[in-house]
């Protein structure tokens, strides 16, 4: 007898018509009006990548031509994307939305998966945090940044009640509704079920949601040709479903909104480096190495925010000095091209990840190559570090702002010599 799982342990925060939001936002003449953007300016033989909700209105969607949606919506307003700009507020909401709830799993630019755990799992408690998300994005990021917040015991539940009430919504989906909330939706509404997928359904005289949920997991896992099937036919009853994706984990990352005294850019590299540490020391404890770093820098301006953004490739770490030193190198080549005193944001993300159980053996370490032997030493140092500051409590122990670039410093001579204020980091 399968166990009906009652715990609201996911929230998911979607975006509405998100870069079409995201103009309405920086021009005002857009808001509250019909508009499309579109891939390229000029031509009528493109589709809209977006519409706001005024032009949804007149049919006009994602995919739809230019020339069918001017006909649909004739006030319709035809905006080029930007997609820097969509970055840049992607990075500014899910930095809104990480002060009130930690990041599980960024699933797109403009949607987020996040875990409720303790007191935020119970019903009141998790709808209140959705609303101050909302309201954080509204008051910090912008009025015209609308998302529908999906809550319920699993991530795919969660997506599903966010699609169930658009724009502006905020709907919690518990097990006990199943299936009945969800029998007016149509097969292709459930995320996982493609065109392709749909067809096979209906090869074998599933139609609707109601024959689906009627069918048993080792049929549903037949009619997948894989295992995939059962285990979707688990996450449709809000059961925790270990995601092969989990394991297959893209990036590891942390950003912030950096407080006014923490601007100027010799504090800010502070913040740099301890975002660094804290990426690395996730990754660690997630069991994965990684081969990319990435450094993403948004200056204080009046006007236009500028942005400054590059990766640098890595051999497969895990340890703190090798992306401190990461970190030099870009910081670096960002003084050279940037001159602006002060910084606003700065993410760091970890990418190109490998678990360590697929990581072939090291065999320069088992050569006893010199530079995999410091590389051993100091991952052996950075799991030390993470011991002690988790019995003893975070930023026990950090890694010193080293001002000299850290290619100089010698294994015996690394310098993690302070106690830090906690305040420094936190404002
Ligand atoms: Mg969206």
């Amino acid at each position: 007898m399968l166990e009906i799982p009652t715990a609201l342990r996911w929230m998911y925060i979607d975006l509405n018509s998100y870069f079409a939001s995201v103009e309405q936002q920086l021009q005002p003449h857009l808001r509250n009006r019909p508009v499309a953007v579109v891939p390229t300016s000029g031509t009528d033989s493109t589709c809209a990548i977006a519409a706001s909700y005024e032009a949804k209105a007149f049919g006009v969607k994602t995919g739809t031509m230019i020339y069918e949606a001017r006909r649909l919506c004739p006030g319709l307003l035809i905006v080029p994307a930007r997609h820097d700009k969509y970055v840049d507020f992607h990075h500014r909401i899910m930095t809104e939305i990480d002060r009130h709830i930690p990041l599980e799993k960024v699933c797109s630019i403009d949607e987020v998966a996040c875990r409720l755990i303790g007191p935020e799992q119970d019903k009141g408690n998790a709808i209140a945090l959705a609303q101050r998300i909302k309201q954080s994005i509204a008051d910090n990021v912008g009025l015209y940044l609308k998302s529908s917040i999906g809550i319920a015991p699993n991530r795919f539940l969660a997506k599903v009640a966010g699609n169930l009430q658009k724009p502006n919504g905020l709907t919690v989906l518990e097990a006990h509704e199943l299936p009945d909330r969800l029998l007016h939706l149509s097969l292709r509404d459930l995320p996982g079920i493609g065109r392709r997928m749909e067809q096979r359904l209906r090869d074998v005289g599933i139609t609707s949601l109601q024959n689906f949920w009627n069918l048993d997991p080792k049929h549903v896992r037949r009619i997948w040709h894989s295992v995939e099937g059962e285990r979707f036919w688990y996450a449709l009853r809000g059961v925790e479903v270990a995601e092969p994706s989990e394991t297959q984990r893209h990036t590891v990352g942390h950003s912030h909104v950096l407080s006014p005294r923490m601007r100027p850019r010799h504090k800010a590299r502070m913040v740099a480096r301890r975002l660094t540490v804290k990426a690395v020391t996730r990754m660690r404890r997630l069991g994965f190495y990684a081969s990319f770093y990435n450094l993403y820098v948004r200056f204080e301006c009046r006007e236009e925010p500028s942005r400054w953004q590059k990766h640098i490739k890595l051999p497969y770490a895990q340890n703190n000095y090798c992306f401190l030193k990461a970190l030099n190198g870009l910081w670096d080549d960002m003084s050279q091209v940037e001159n602006s005193t002060h910084i606003k944001q700065i993410s760091v993300a970890l990418y190109g990840l490998v678990h360590e159980d697929d990581r072939m053996p090291d065999m320069f370490a088992a050569l006893g190559d010199p530079v995999a032997r410091e590389q051993k030493k100091h991952n052996r140092l950075s799991i030390a570090m993470d011991l002690i500051n988790k019995k003893y409590g975070l930023d026990t122990i950090v890694t010193g702002a080293l001002p000299c670039p850290m290619s100089r410093y010698t294994g015996s001579k690394i310098a993690f010599t302070r106690i830090p204020e906690k305040a420094e980091f936190h404002e």
